[in-house]
């Protein structure tokens, strides 16, 4: 996932619309434990003045995420869609832009505080709601 800054000089834009290996994204911990498989990446980079613009299209991703109910990890797709970065050129060292921080960014901040498995149907909420209020019973008595 490289932009190079020299050819967008000439005023081209580079397009990008692959699916980028895990490792390319995410620490090597990560990898099978946060995130499974490519993640599809898609964006448009263009120079702007003294600024890299880049728009995401989108980016896609399935995450392993713990299910608030029952704590299992579960796979969970993250979908982001749209979205700009502006980076100043100043701030790039060398000629070749590498935005696979931005993306592992992105990611990290769209997986859910709050998330349930089997789509919002864990099998264990029966039992935790009834562990609930039998305890809510318990503190009024
Ligand atoms: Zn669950």
């Amino acid at each position: 996932m490289r932009i190079y800054i020299d050819r967008l000089k000439e005023g081209q834009e580079n397009i990008f619309n692959e699916s980028v290996d895990c490792s390319e994204i995410f620490d090597a911990e990560e990898v099978g434990v946060l995130v499974i498989e490519p993640v599809e990446v898609s964006f448009k980079a263009y120079l702007a003045g003294h600024e890299l613009i880049i728009e995401w299209q989108f980016i896609k991703a399935r995450c392993l995420v713990n299910c608030t109910v029952c704590n299992d990890k579960f796979n969970f797709q993250i979908e982001i869609q749209e979205g700009r970065h502006i980076e100043p050129l100043s701030s790039i060292r060398g000629a070749v832009f590498n935005p696979s921080s931005l993306v592992r960014e992105l990611i990290l901040l769209d997986i859910p505080s709050y998330a349930e498995c089997k789509e919002g149907d864990c099998p264990e909420r029966e039992t935790l709601k009834r562990y609930i209020e039998k305890e809510s019973y318990g503190s009024t008595t």
